[in-house]
């Protein structure tokens, strides 16, 4: 599959992009958009390959540098799992 015809399956297309920038507030509405986000993410056909490409084009930036829900992910979420793969990775080296 092309990696254009990849993110046409995109789920959150034709949904109101600001629901995945919400992460950040706690107000009742902004939680509650989050959630939503979250949900169409979670339903996406494409979402390993959204969280990988997020992945891969963050890098090593930290928690505060990372913006959106990708892959039904924060931003904050993506850190801890780089956080844990990194982990993972010593582990395994020094075994
Ligand atoms: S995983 Fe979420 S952000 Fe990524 S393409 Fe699918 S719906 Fe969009």
């Amino acid at each position: 599959m092309s990696t254009e015809t990849k993110w046409q399956l995109a789920a959150c297309i034709g949904e109101n992009p600001e629901l995945w920038f919400k992460e950040r507030s706690r107000t009742v509405d902004a939680v509650a958009d989050t959630r939503y986000a979250k949900d169409v993410c979670h339903n996406c056909l494409i979402r390993s390959e959204c969280l990988d490409d997020a992945m891969r084009v963050e890098g090593r930036i930290g928690p505060d540098s990372r913006f959106g829900i990708r892959g039904g992910l924060t931003g904050y979420e993506r850190a801890n799992l780089r956080r844990r793969l990194v982990a993972m990775q010593l582990k395994a080296k020094a075994a």
